[in-house]
């Protein structure tokens, strides 16, 4: 029997090897050709498992110019493997402009599932999973990515994003400013690494942690940022400080006006907090 030729999307071990598939490693073998990101990279790792497959290239500067040589190939009766650096292909990785013509030329396509940095990190990260937004990396520079952040003000849900080590500082600062120092947010370190390492708290919180030791800044992040009714939930202990203290001196309308402007919390969920505390109290 003739097998149909296949595009496979092949996802890699994000840090730990052993996160490599027994059914990754299979088709990496079975292919005639393995589509790469950066073919000296994946030479590593198909040397780790005795895969002797032929690599090519295929990264953001070539995919235009590969992808109709790779078609070819496919519709030829060779299947092909794309693989990344790390994780899965086409996620904040090439892969995207293979995968469309692949799909529009009617070639099959079978996507292996397999690390993912964003879904590992998210599922250990105690936020919000039922609804979430994937961003990818924010822009590099801060007024761009406050323009990029902004919107989270009043968004409900988790928000995900990759970010570089050079950049983690300024971009927690950057949440600090645009979206209240008490937003609760969780950093993911290291994924499956020695150093993996996760940091849960409010943005001043994180930021501390970072500035504390430089090297707290080296490695891989996924940031995450918990939406504004996860928030709601509870009142972060340094704004009901400044309520009560607020309280005591003007109307709670005002008071909660004034924290929730400061902490870019909603104003009716400190309202609400001010009367509870009244009562209690
Ligand atoms: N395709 C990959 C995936 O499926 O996760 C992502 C590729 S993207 C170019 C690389 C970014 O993913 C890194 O800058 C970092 O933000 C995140 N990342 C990758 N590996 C990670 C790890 N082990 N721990 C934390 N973040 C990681």
């Amino acid at each position: 029997m003739v097998e149909t030729a296949t595009l496979f999307i092949v996802p890699t071990p994000i840090g730990n090897l052993d996160d490599m598939s027994s059914r990754a490693i299979e088709t990496l073998k079975s292919v005639s050709w393995i589509a790469a990101e950066d073919t000296r990279h994946t030479q590593r790792l198909l040397q780790h498992f005795s895969i002797n497959t032929r690599a090519l290239s295929l990264h953001e500067h070539n995919e235009s110019k590969r992808t109709a040589m790779l078609c070819q190939r496919l519709k030829d009766g060779e299947s092909i493997a794309l693989v990344s650096d790390a994780g899965t292909p086409l996620i904040s990785d090439p892969g995207f402009v293979l995968v469309r013509r692949c799909r529009e030329e009617g070639i099959n396509i079978v996507a292996l599932p397999g690390p993912c940095a964003f879904v590992t990190a998210l599922s250990a990260s105690g936020l919000a999973t039922d609804k979430f937004i994937f961003e990818g990396f924010l822009p590099p520079k801060t007024g761009a990515r406050k323009q990029v952040l902004l919107p989270l003000k009043e968004r409900e849900y988790t928000t995900v994003f990759y970010e570089a080590p050079r950049r983690i500082l300024g971009t927690v600062s950057d949440i600090c400013d645009t979206l209240g120092e008490g937003r609760h947010i969780v950093i993911a370190k290291e994924l499956t690494k020695t150093f993996e390492t996760y940091v849960d708290g409010t943005a001043t919180e994180v930021m501390a942690w970072l500035a504390e030791d430089p090297v707290r800044q080296k490695g891989e992040f996924v940031l995450m940022i918990s939406g504004v009714k996860g928030e709601e939930k509870a009142v972060p202990a340094e704004a009901m400080d400044l309520l009560i203290t607020l309280k005591a001196a003007l109307p709670l309308k005002k008071a909660a006006a004034i924290v929730a402007e400061h902490y870019s919390l909603k104003k009716n969920t400190l309202y609400q907090a001010g009367l509870e505390h009244t009562e209690s109290s």
